[in-house]
């Protein structure tokens, strides 16, 4: 099997406050905290690339730079003449975030643009993980073409993975998203949602209801999470239940998720055992949401 991890998505400039009313710039996107985490968690036999689009501008080098820094390989990310990279910024009243975007015109909405580009750029890959978000950013006619790929991948030994990440506003209407999420489900070996969304935007009655469902859709395995209750993996064949570690002082929940896949993946890729991909998973996930921030570094070992 092939050791390259590769994810596909979205990584936008942050503008976060800071207190003396200033903004600090970084960058961000729930994909790239999988990759940036799955990274730290595998040897270094593996190779981990992320894969999106960016411009040729200041702010993309930079982001290159930054994706470099944290190991990352960068020779699969399309540099496009005309677009540059998305943003965002957090405003913070009485306590609370809220977030505005400038993302319609980013450069990855191009990523699958390119079919024989896309092709190349997913070759020879071991697992290739991406997001719901993903999705979400593309035209219709690349979402097909971007499953299309995979499919491509897959034929050639590559496992798939993808979290659904529902949300809402970024797709053209509720219907649509549920549609590409249900076909994209069907060229997965892993489906890892999160309860929460699921019951939210499918209104699936129990996680195990979202389990049977993505696993109606055609994927191998469905890896349901849900926050601090059990975490389900089930196959056609079995379905085992995991109670996460016990957290007892959150602080942040940015990137439960995202840390929660790159490391159960990490886990599952070099040792094939479920309870310990759990374990490695919710372990991470658990510290993770002990600090500030999606990216933590002292978590895990360089
Ligand atoms: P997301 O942030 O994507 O919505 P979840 O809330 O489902 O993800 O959480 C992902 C994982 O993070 C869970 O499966 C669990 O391992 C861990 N986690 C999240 N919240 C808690 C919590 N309150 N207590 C313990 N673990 C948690």
């Amino acid at each position: 099997m092939s050791t390259r991890f590769l994810a596909v998505g979205e990584c936008m400039v942050e503008m976060a406050p800071t207190a003396d009313g200033t903004f600090k710039m970084g960058f961000a996107g729930d994909t790239l905290n999988t990759a940036w985490y799955a990274r730290k968690c595998l040897p270094r036999s593996w190779d981990v690339s992320y894969v999106t689009a960016v411009g040729k501008d200041q702010v993309s080098a930079q982001m290159l730079r930054f994706l470099e820094g944290s190991g990352l390989e960068t020779d699969r990310i399309q540099q496009m003449d005309d677009r540059t990279v998305g943003l965002y910024l957090i405003q913070l009243k009485e306590g609370e975030r809220s977030f505005a975007y400038w993302r319609s015109q980013a450069a990855a909405r191009c990523l699958a643009s390119d079919p024989a580009q896309l092709e190349a750029s997913l070759a020879e890959a071991g697992l290739i993980y991406f997001s719901g978000i993903t999705l979400a950013i593309l035209p219709p006619d690349d979402r097909a073409a971007f499953l299309e790929a995979l499919r491509v991948a897959r034929a050639n030994g590559a496992k798939v993975a993808f979290d659904p990440n529902l949300r809402p506003r970024l797709w053209e209407d509720a219907d649509t998203m549920r549609a590409s999420v249900t076909e994209a489900a069907g060229v997965c070996d892993f489906v890892m949602p999160s309860f929460e969304d699921e019951l939210a935007h499918f209104s699936d009655e129990t996680p195990d209801v979202s389990a049977d469902r993505y696993l109606a859709a055609g994927a191998a395995m469905v890896v349901v999470k849900n926050g601090s209750e059990d975490v389900i993996c089930a196959t056609q064949g079995k379905r085992e239940k995991f109670q996460p570690q016990p957290v007892t002082q959150i602080v942040d929940t940015t990137a439960a998720g995202d840390s929660f896949n790159a490391a159960f993946l990490a886990e599952y890729l070099v040792t094939g055992n479920i309870a310990a991909s759990v374990d490695a998973g919710a372990n991470l996930a658990g510290r993770v949401i002990q600090q500030r921030g999606a990216l933590v570094e002292a978590l895990v070992p360089a």
